[in-house]
């Protein structure tokens, strides 16, 4: 763990190369920096923290803000999603706030971030940086070393403490000017592009949308969970949520998520998979144990061959997770049955869209600034 006061810089790390470089920039300029890098459900690859320090000499810290996200995304972004569910402008304000908190633990006067201005459609236009800035409240204090002789001086390089004459003016998409810095740097391991926010895919985040619209509270274990096997909710107007393993991986993966509130659903004679309601325990009718029963044991091309050729029911056990023993049920292979369904994605996108027509009304969304990828109220 670094000491609590020896930074110059706190640097947000993203793992991808433009966030490298701008912190060996800094480190080139004889600053001490540590690297936050950030953690949700959706990003952050924390099991790289070793790598980054001996492959690229960096100090890291990762530091897990799924709480404050989760309850941004709940409340729902004020600067709305951008093609998927990625709050985008939201998302870097809220880092910026959080690094901002940490800098008197470790001393810290600067803050900067590898965004090069033109690069990303969303939240690294010229418009989009400075309502990132003003609204973190990070105006006087945030550098982009790979952009800032395009920016505006900070008091930093204003009093000489930062040399803004090393500092880099680089534009656009393309990638020549990284990799020449970087060969520069004697960077040899060039990290795939930086990405794999699951908000910005459309499979998980289909899946995310009803936690964040149907669940009371969500939780990060609530998001890993909807990335595990297929996703059904029943029908209003106290919609539940079931997920079906589609793969062994599933399957343990859901036992592993399951927690004391929760019900397990597995065959009792036949190889399938397992299924997980969440807070199911208390909350749900006899009748919707039941129709859960019959929707997964449906997922069982054995169960469903039985049932057809024998025309008896199957075995289900639904047992309190953590339990040895349940309820043992039989019933009929059934897919859908009391309306078990999942949402699609179009589906979900006519909901953000309603949500972010419901924001603009109430005049929440960013004043003048209008993303060119946010979806628009219809
Ligand atoms: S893609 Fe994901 S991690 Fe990146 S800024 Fe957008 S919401 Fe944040």
């Amino acid at each position: 763990m670094p000491d609590s006061s020896q930074y110059d810089i706190l640097s947000l790390l993203s793992g991808g190369l433009d966030s490298i470089l701008a912190s060996r920039l800094m480190q080139q300029l004889g600053k001490r920096v540590l690297c936050l890098h950030f953690v949700t459900p959706f990003f952050g690859k924390p099991h790289f923290v070793n790598k980054w320090k001996e492959v690229y000499g960096l100090d890291v810290l990762p530091v897990d803000v799924s709480e404050e996200f989760i309850a941004m995304l709940a409340r729902g972004p004020e600067h709305g999603f951008g093609k998927v569910l990625n709050p985008c402008i939201d998302c870097k304000i809220l880092l910026l706030r959080k690094a901002k908190s940490l800098m008197p633990r470790y001393g810290a006067t600067t803050l900067i971030t590898g965004e090069v201005l033109g690069q990303r459609p969303m939240s690294q236009r010229k418009d989009a940086l400075n309502i990132i800035r003003n609204e973190a409240g990070v105006g006087d204090i945030l550098l982009r070393p790979l952009c800032a002789k395009l920016l505006p001086e900070i008091p930093a390089e204003k009093s000489g403490l930062i040399d803004r004459s090393r500092l880099k003016a680089f534009f656009g998409r393309g990638r020549k000017a990284q990799l020449s810095l970087a060969a520069e740097y004697g960077i040899m391991d060039i990290p795939t592009p930086a990405g794999g926010c699951l908000l910005t895919e459309v499979e998980t985040a289909k899946g995310y949308w009803p936690v964040l619209r149907l669940q009371t509270g969500p939780l990060p274990d609530d998001f890993r969970l909807a990335k595990a096997g297929r996703q059904f909710w029943s029908p209003a107007p106290a919609p539940r949520w079931l997920i079906v393993g589609r793969t062994q991986a599933d399957n343990e993966k859901l036992c592993a998520l399951a927690s004391e509130t929760d019900l397990l659903f597995s065959l009792e004679n036949f190889t399938g998979p397992t299924a997980l309601g969440r807070n199911a325990v208390t909350a749900w009718p006899e009748a919707l144990v039941r129709s859960a029963a019959a929707h997964m044991a449906a997922f069982s091309g054995k169960a469903v061959a039985y049932a057809r050729e024998t025309g008896h029911p199957v075995r289900v056990l639904a047992r309190r997770a953590g339990a040895e023993n349940g309820e043992s049920m039989l019933v009929t292979p059934e897919k859908d049955a009391a309306g078990w369904g999942e949402i699609s994605w179009p589906q979900a996108k006519e909901e953000i869209r309603a949500q972010a027509r419901k924001m603009a009304e109430r005049g929440k969304q960013g004043g003048e600034y209008v993303c060119p990828n946010k979806i628009e109220p219809a």
